[in-house]
């Protein structure tokens, strides 16, 4: 299978590249970076897996692709999925309601045991680049107190995460 942008024609592309499993998602088998995401090479430029699937399969539009403003958001909450049945274009507020109403599923009430997990790193980290204060970014995560935050933004915690 070659990988050049030149293959990359059909949403079909993106299902023959990938692992269907049981709830119908299509698991991306290739390279995926630290975050989860799959990803791979479009146009010289790196960009994540889900993202150009949804947009080769016409659920966004060029400019939306393009954009830096959107995110693309998993129903099934798979990173890897590159179903675009799976996957809607949201706002970053969406991204971050999302995992809120999706924490609140899952821990019921705050467990001070849980941590942050790699991916809410970055999503701290580019909430405080988008003005929002230590306080408000840690009624997103329940698991981190404000000062946990204050570690995560300012890089004294998860320093391995660039
Ligand atoms: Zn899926």
């Amino acid at each position: 299978m070659r990988t050049s942008s030149r293959s990359i024609k059909s949403v079909e592309w993106f299902k023959s590249v990938s692992r269907v499993d049981a709830d119908g998602c299509w698991i991306w088998t290739r390279i995926a970076s630290s975050d989860g995401y799959g990803r791979l090479n479009y146009k010289h430029k790196i960009c994540r897996a889900h993202r150009l699937a949804l947009f080769i399969a016409g659920g966004m539009s060029r400019k939306e692709f393009y954009s830096t403003s959107n995110v693309v958001m998993h129903t099934c909450d798979k990173p890897k999925c590159v179903n675009p049945a799976h996957l809607r274009v949201g706002t970053t507020a969406d991204n971050v309601r999302d995992r809120v109403n999706k924490k609140r599923g899952a821990f019921g009430e705050r467990n001070y045991g849980a941590r942050l997990k790699e991916n809410d790193v970055y999503l701290v980290r580019a909430l405080a680049k988008c003005g929002w204060c230590n306080d408000e970014i840690a009624k997103v995560f329940p698991v981190i107190t404000a000062s946990g935050i204050k570690q995560v933004v300012n890089r004294s915690s998860w320093k391995h995460i660039k």
